[in-house]
C-alpha cells in the first residue's frame, strides 16, 4: 500500500509554517491518542501516521529531504543509510510528545518559563447552623498578588525588562551530553528569558507583592467537616505571566451543644421526667428550623429513639434530606423535699404489691439472673 503524503496526513499546505504543523499535529494527536480511544485500531493507525508525519516535517533537514525525494528520502534516512542525516539518535515518541504538548499542560514552556502561582489553603470554622443553612463569610488571607505598580513585570515604571543574554531570551539553554542535547532552564534568568535591569521599587523586581487579601466566600448549604471549596484563580499570583493558583477553603464544623451530625442525620438527646414517659405526653423538640411537636406514647421506656423525618440536613451532594433522631432519656428528679419523698415511697410501695407487673424489664432481668445462677450450679 502506498504511503499517504505527510502533508495530507496532517491536513496542511506544503508551505505550512512550523507553528501550523505543530497545531495540526496537536489536534490530531489529541483526537486519536490511544489513551482516548482504547481498543480502536483505526484511531491508533491515524495517531501513528500523524506522529510519523510530524516527526519528519518538524525537522527542517528531514522535511527538505522529504520535499525533494518523497518517502524514499526519509525512509532511507531513518534506516541510517542515506546522507540526509535526519534522525537524532534516541529520539523517541515521548520526546516529541513533550515538545508539542509540554506547553499546554504547563509542564514545560517552549519559550520563557511561566510558573503557576501556588495553591493556598484556608481553614474555615463554621457553626452547625451555618454549615447546614449555608452562609457567606469574609476571609482574610495573606497571599502574593501581582504588583500593580509594574503590572507583574518587575521592571520600574516606564522601563521594560531586557532579553537575557545567556539564553537569548529563550529561558532555556541547551547542554550537549554525548549524543543528546538536553534542554535546561536558564540559570541566569530562571526561565523568564528576561532580565530586569531597573527593578520596580514596589516589588523589588519580584513582580509580586505580599498582601492580605479579603475575599467573600459563599458557603453552599449542607457542607460538613472535611469538605473543601475550591476558588479557582484565588491562590497566589503566577510568575512571569503564569496563571494564579487556586484557593481551597477547608471546612470544619464546631461541635453543637444540642445536635450531633452523622451524614445527613442529626441526633439529639432529650431529658424527660419519668412521669411524662409513663403517662405519655407532647414534647417540644428543637430542630435547626425551630421547634416541632412530638407525641410520646404512654409507657415509653428511657432510651427510646424517635425519628423525625426530613428534619435533618439537606445533602450538598444528592439533594436528599436526612432525619432528626431524638433519643428520650429519663431524668432522675433531684432536690426533693420531704413531702415529695413521701409521695415517691408511697408510690413505690404501691408498685411492689403487684409483684413486678409494672416493671416488665426488671422482671425479665431478674428472671435471667436467677437462671444464670441455677445453670452455674448444675
Ligand atoms: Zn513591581
Ligand atoms: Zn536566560
Amino acid at each position: 500500500m502506498a504511503k499517504q503524503d505527510y502533508y495530507e496526513v496532517l491536513g496542511v499546505a506544503r508551505n505550512a509554517s512550523e507553528a501550523e504543523l505543530k497545531k495540526a499535529y496537536r489536534r490530531l494527536a489529541m483526537k486519536y491518542h490511544p489513551d482516548r480511544n482504547p481498543g480502536d485500531k483505526e484511531a491508533e493507525e491515524k495517531f501513528k501516521a500523524a506522529k510519523e508525519a510530524y516527526e519528519v516535517l518538524s525537522d527542517p533537514q528531514k522535511r527538505a529531504a522529504y520535499d525533494q525525494f518523497g518517502h524514499a528520502g526519509v525512509d532511507q534516512a531513518a534506516a541510517g543509510a542515506g546522507g540526509f542525516g535526519g534522525f537524532r539518535p534516541g529520539a523517541s515518541f515521548s520526546d516529541i510528545f513533550d515538545d508539542v504538548f509540554g506547553d499546554i499542560f504547563g509542564t514545560r514552556a517552549s519559550r520563557s518559563q511561566a510558573f503557576r502561582g501556588a495553591d493556598l489553603r484556608y481553614d474555615l470554622e463554621l457553626s452547625l447552623e451555618e454549615a447546614v443553612q449555608g452562609t457567606t463569610v469574609k476571609i482574610r488571607i495573606p497571599t502574593r498578588v501581582k504588583c500593580r505598580q509594574c503590572d507583574g513585570s518587575g521592571a520600574k515604571r516606564g522601563t521594560t525588562p531586557s532579553a537575557c543574554t545567556t539564553c537569548g531570551g529563550q529561558g532555556q539553554v541547551r547542554m550537549q551530553q554525548g549524543f543528546f542535547s538536553i534542554q535546561q532552564t536558564c540559570p541566569r534568568c530562571k526561565g523568564s528569558g528576561k532580565i530586569v535591569t531597573d527593578p520596580c521599587s514596589a516589588c523589588h523586581g519580584q513582580g509580586r507583592i505580599q498582601e492580605i487579601k479579603t475575599l467573600s466566600v459563599k458557603i453552599p448549604p449542607g457542607v460538613d467537616t472535611g469538605d473543601r471549596i475550591r476558588l479557582a484563580g484565588e491562590g497566589e499570583a503566577g510568575e512571569n505571566g503564569g496563571p494564579p493558583g487556586d484557593l481551597y477553603v477547608q471546612i470544619r464544623v464546631r461541635p453543637h451543644p444540642i445536635f450531633t451530625r452523622e451524614g445527613n442525620d442529626l441526633y439529639c438527646e432529650m431529658p424527660i421526667s419519668f412521669v411524662t414517659l409513663a403517662l405519655g405526653g407532647e414534647l417540644e423538640v428543637p430542630t435547626l428550623n425551630g421547634r416541632v411537636k412530638l407525641k410520646v406514647p404512654p409507657e415509653t421506656q428511657t432510651g427510646k429513639v424517635f425519628r423525625l423525618r426530613g428534619k435533618g440536613v439537606r445533602s450538598i451532594h444528592d439533594d436528599g434530606v436526612g432525619d432528626l433522631l431524638c433519643r428520650v432519656v429519663v431524668e432522675t428528679p433531684v432536690h426533693l423535699n420531704q413531702h415529695q419523698k413521701e409521695l415517691l415511697r408511697e408510690f413505690e410501695a404501691s408498685l411492689q404489691e403487684r409483684n413486678g407487673k409494672h416493671s416488665p424489664k426488671a422482671r425479665s432481668w431478674f428472671d435471667g439472673v436467677k437462671k444464670f445462677f441455677e445453670d452455674l450450679k448444675s
